[in-house]
């Protein structure tokens, strides 16, 4: 299993000076006052990870994530989070213990990926994580509110969610797919 190691955070959202969360092994609680940041730490993991939907990231554009500034505070120009993953037991497909994901944006939209300080693209970042169960797509990521829409939804869509989370949903859009030629 991947585990992560360290997230570090500058200019991201309201973390304007460089910030580092360090996870042991187990559970890690993030805990604070209302607006202190806490799901702002998880906006930063999906980010990193390649997420490219700023509604996702509860922006209305994905430059939102850069530092806005505050009263005490001026703007910054970049938003910058690294992922550091322990990959001692190879579960990522490449040839190092520690694996380090770096993503970099500028107000222009312009953005950058790197992985263990190499410049890389959105695609090998995704290929990284696809099969290490942290991907994008993965629902190891459940958002606030997010439990109450699914107990909420309709029979149908909770079911489309399951088939998701079991791996299926890719299976039915490629036969789907394959059926239409
Ligand atoms: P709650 O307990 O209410 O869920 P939280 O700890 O999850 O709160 P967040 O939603 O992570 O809080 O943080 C919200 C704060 O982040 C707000 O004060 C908001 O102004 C600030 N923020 C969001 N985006 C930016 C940005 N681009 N620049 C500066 N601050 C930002
Ligand atoms: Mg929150």
């Amino acid at each position: 299993l991947v585990h992560l190691k360290s997230l570090t955070l500058k200019g991201f959202k309201s973390f304007a000076s460089a910030t580092t969360l360090r996870f042991e092994p187990g559970i890690t609680c993030v805990v604070g006052p209302n607006g202190s940041g806490k799901s702002n730490v998880v906006d930063a993991l999906t980010w990193v990870m390649g997420e490219q939907g700023a509604k996702a990231l509860r922006g209305g554009k994905m430059a939102d994530v850069i530092f806005a500034g505050t009263s005490g505070r001026a703007p910054l120009g970049r938003a910058e989070v690294t992922l550091t993953i322990d990959n001692s037991d190879g579960a990522l497909p490449i040839e190092y213990s520690e694996v380090s994901v770096t993503r970099r944006m500028f107000r222009d939209g312009a953005g950058e990926y790197e992985i263990n300080g190499t410049p890389c693209r959105l695609l090998d970042v995704q290929e990284l994580l696809s099969d290490s169960g942290i991907g994008r797509e993965m629902h190891v990521i459940v958002g606030q509110g997010r439990l109450s829409t699914i107990l909420e939804s309709r029979p149908e869509e909770r079911r489309a969610f399951i088939e998701e989370a079991a791996g299926v949903l890719k299976h039915r859009r490629r036969r789907e797919k394959a059926a239409r030629k």
